[in-house]
Formats: structure tokens, sequence, C-alpha cells
């Protein structure tokens, strides 16, 4: 029996994944909304300000789309990435990079780059969904720790506890807003500083912001001054704000997952960043070697 603790995205992947391979998985999570039940879920394989392709992502993401899709066909919203221009010398910064990027080159206009296999999987309902595979297939849940092999994937909350004696990290709250735009109709991925997905209907979830200093929970009022200021550069059309939440991305290095092992407490996988949806079913596909 191989005991995994928490079931945001990296518990949820370690649990099914190890369930798939044939392991006997029991699942404690505390109910605590970890920064899975908040996060946008966007896939960008080139983020950031430096056209760099996020690390291994071509790898990863061949792993984590298919384990998606075999969840339910609704999970995984595959949507274009259009990456707007900051200005001239951003532009000519990408020509200087076009060879690197090329494989997720969709397009160049004068607005910006369109990346190809970006999107957005729904967190909340992939838990739920989760959660019930789990369940189904004869998966134990328990609320404390029973005990034996154990996989520790309590995310920012058990960085800031220091389960792992030795761990540093660099966890940082965000906050993202859901606003609804009337009659807008845009339908790409908008991203410059900061990014608006369409979520369907008149809806967009905007975001986010990065606070090292800050960890309590909760949204805040500032964060949310700071996601409105991100939305009115992409446009300047009547806004209202639906939602409002915020969470803490687990930071170890970087946005890279990090897995150890330590005598007397067991596994720890930790330290998705913000880009736990690209990464988490690899490591989950991982585990299965160390444990099948
Ligand atoms: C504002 C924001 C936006 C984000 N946007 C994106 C995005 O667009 N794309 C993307 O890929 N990533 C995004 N992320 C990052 C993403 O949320 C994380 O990478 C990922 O959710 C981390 O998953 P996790 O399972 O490690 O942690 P968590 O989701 O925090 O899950 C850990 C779970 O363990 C439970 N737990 C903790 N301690 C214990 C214990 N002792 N016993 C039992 N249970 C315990 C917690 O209650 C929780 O349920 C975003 C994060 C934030 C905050």
């Amino acid at each position: 029996m191989v005991e995994v603790i928490g079931f945001g995205l990296a518990g949820a992947c370690v649990a099914l994944q190890l369930q798939r391979a044939g392991c006997e998985v029991r699942v404690v999570d505390d109910g605590g909304e970890g920064s899975s039940h908040v996060a946008a879920g966007l896939v960008n394989p080139v983020a950031g300000r430096n056209f760099e392709p996020s690390w291994e992502v071509a790898d990863a993401w061949k792993i984590a789309l298919p384990f998606y899709q075999s969840l339910g066909e609704d999970l995984f919203h595959s949507v274009p990435i259009l990456r707007l221009w900051f200005d001239e010398k951003d532009r000519l910064k990408f020509e200087r990079k076009r060879e690197l990027v090329k494989p997720w080159i969709d397009g160049v206009t004068d607005e910006g780059v369109l990346w190809s296999e970006g999107g957005w999987l729904d967190c909340p309902k992939f838990l739920t969904v989760a959660r019930e595979e789990f369940l189904k297939n004869g998966g134990e849940l328990k609320e404390a720790p029973q005990g034996g092999a154990q996989i520790w994937c309590a995310g920012a909350a058990g960085l800031i506890r220091g389960d792992f004696p030795g761990v540093e990290h660099r966890s940082a709250k965000g906050e993202i807003l859901t606003v609804r735009i009337p009659g807008w109709r845009e339908d790409r991925i908008l991203n410059r500083a900061g990014w608006l997905i369409p979520i369907g209907g008149d809806l967009y979830r905007v975001g986010a912001t990065y606070d090292w200093d800050h960890l309590e929970s909760g949204p805040t009022e500032e964060g949310r001054s700071k996601v409105e200021a991100i939305l009115q550069t992409f446009t300047d059309r009547y806004y209202e704000v639906v939602d409002h939440v915020a969470g803490i991305r687990p930071i170890i290095d970087r946005s890279k997952p990090v897995v150890r092992f330590q005598e007397g407490k067991g596994w720890m996988f930790n330290g998705l960043g913000s880009k736990g949806v690209i990464y988490a079913p690899r490591v989950g596909l991982e585990m299965v070697s160390r444990f099948g």
C-alpha cells in the first residue's frame, strides 16, 4: 500500500498513475483548498518574456495531454495563445529566438506571435473527476495518515510548514479575477505581462499577481487592482468582476518539479510552481517506476 498525502494536481496525478499501474493506493487529504483549486490551468509552451520554451515542455506535454484526455475530453481546452509584442525591441528579440521556438509558431502578425499547443485545463473539474476515478477503482481516501510508504504531495502548505527540513522554497502568492465582458468575442488566450483566458460565454479569467512576501491566504484589494491593470492592457471594454481568488504557488527551483527521498519520512513531490498542469502527470509516471 502506498500512501499519497495531498490531493492537488501532484497528488491526484501520482495516485491515479500508481493505481492504473496496479498499486494499492491510499490518499490522505485534509480538505484544504490548495493552489490546484484556484489555478487558471494555463498551458503555455513558451511562457515568459524571453521566448524560451518551458523546461522539457515537449516531452512533458506528450505525457500530460493524453493523461488528461483519458479522464474526459472536456477537461483540457485547446486554445491558440497570442503572445502580444511589448514593443519593437521585443519583436526583434523574438526574431533572434525564432528558430528555438519554431515548433510552437502558428503564425506571426503585427500584433504578436501565435503559439500552438496551448490551452487551459479546468483544474477544479480535473480534481473532481480524478477523485471519482480513484474511488471507483477501489482507492482509499482518509483524513489522517495511517503510515507505510508515503509520498508527500502537500504543495505550498507543506513547504511553508517545512515538512522536509532543508528544502528551501520561494513560494509565491497569486491572485486571479474572472470577469464578464459583454459582446467582446475574443477567442484566443492573450499573453504579454499577464494573461487573459476566454472560458466561455462572456467570461474571461485574468491574472496573475506574484507576491513572495505575503503568503497568507485570501484575495486582497491590492491584488484585485493589479489584475485589473493587467486586464486593461488587453482591452478598454466595459467589464464586471464576477470572481476573485488567491492561492500560493509551491516554488522550489522555478517551476521545475522536485522529487526527494528522506529516510524515516518518505518521498516528497513538490515545487510545481506556475506550471503544475504541464509537469504533474510526468512526475506521476516517474513515481510509478519507483513504486510500480
Ligand atoms: C493564482 C495562481 C494561478 C496559477 N495558474 C496556473 C496556471 O495557469 N497553470 C499551471 O499549470 N499552474 C498554475 N498555478 C500553479 C498550480 O496551481 C500549482 O503548480 C499546482 O496546483 C500545485 O499542485 P500541488 O498538488 O503541488 O499543490 P496543492 O494544489 O496546494 O495541493 C496540495 C494538497 O495537499 C493538501 N495537504 C497539505 N498538507 C497536508 C497534510 N499534512 N495532510 C493532508 N493533506 C495535506 C492540501 O490541502 C492540498 O489539497 C497557479 C497557481 C496560483 C496560485
